[in-house]
């Protein structure tokens, strides 16, 4: 499949299809910490970077099996939102699957009424906002030139008040970049504000685009303590049931999340409902094909996929 992939274990999301609507690497922005890669083309032109038909085609496929998932996910190697035909996918979506859907968004497109007007219907939206300032906005997601910071927060605020979206407010804390105790007290002052039914806590814990650092728990938990949000949770993941699934068929699906994303093994035996050794065994394969390789981030292994 070229634009579904997964499911794929999301620590925030539990177990879901991700859908990607804009090739490698168009995005809005170019965030220090992104597990993608560095943008290469930054834009914030709406256009059908993928074709509807086919994306359609590939969800029919999966899902008539009914597969047993927690959300539909559109994310992927960019911004979704720069993807022109979201709505009439939404709508494809709900007129013939009864599955939540999620989005995943840095939160750049959210103030257009175009966007607001096709993103509604989906069950979970998840912004970013991960400053408070618009120099620290500059510094951690390098904005395509013109984006302001007020837009963001104008988006996100519209989303919630004018939408029956659930909003989970995400922001990811870097090392020196976006975590000084002003910068933490204004962006609690803006969560206070916007009131999100979540805020997600999270910090860069795979290797990131450019060589930032993330931050402990500890230091999370003492964010969290701070802004006193009463929805606030620490991002963390979980486990889900072993299954049987064939030596093919298993490289393939481990190609299909590392590809996305760096994974350590544990993390993709997780999520694909597999012993550590299976994952092993694929990955071995996998390098031998010249498909991955290993990294190291943090003092851990990660397997990476070879675009
Ligand atoms: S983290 Fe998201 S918003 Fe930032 S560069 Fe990567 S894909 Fe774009």
């Amino acid at each position: 499949m070229k634009y579904v992939f997964g499911p794929v274990f999301s620590r925030r999301l539990g177990f879901s299809l991700g859908v990607d609507l804009v090739p490698y690497k168009v995005c809005s922005m170019d965030c220090l910490y992104c597990e993608v890669g560095k943008t290469s083309e930054k834009t914030t032109s709406r256009l059908e970077y993928v074709p509807l038909d086919s994306v359609k085609s590939e969800l029919g496929e999966f899902l008539k099996a009914s597969p047993d998932i927690d959300f539909i996910t559109f994310s992927g190697y960019g911004e979704p939102t720069l993807y022109s035909k979201l709505g009439e996918l939404v709508d494809f979506l709900k007129e013939n699957y009864s599955y939540r859907l999620a989005l995943l968004t840095n939160s750049s497109l959210l103030y257009r009424d175009d966007v607001l007007e096709e993103v509604k219907k989906i069950d979970v939206v998840l912004p970013s906002l991960d400053a408070a300032t618009q120099s620290t906005f500059e510094k951690i997601n390098r904005p395509v030139e013109g984006l302001k910071l007020e837009q963001l927060v104008e988006g996100i605020e519209r989303l919630i008040k004018e939408t029956p979206c659930e909003v989970w407010v995400e922001t990811l804390f870097v090392k020196g970049v976006n975590d000084s105790p002003e910068e933490v007290e204004k962006i609690g002052e803006i969560i206070h504000q916007l009131k999100p039914h979540k805020w997600q806590l999270n910090t860069v814990v795979r290797p990131p685009a450019y060589s930032v650092k993330g931050l402990s728990l500890l230091e999370l938990e003492k964010i969290k303590e701070r802004v006193g949000y009463p929805s606030t949770e620490i991002v963390a993941g979980f486990k889900r049931e072993k299954r049987k699934m064939g030596a093919l068929e298993l490289k393939n699906e481990v190609y299909g999340i590392v590809v996305r994303r760096p994974c350590p093994i544990d993390e993709i035996a997780s999520a694909l409902g597999v012993s550590e050794e299976e994952v092993e065994r694929a990955v071995s394969l996998l390098i031998e094909e010249g498909k991955v390789r290993e990294i190291f981030f943090g003092g851990t292994p990660y397997v990476k996929g070879i675009v």
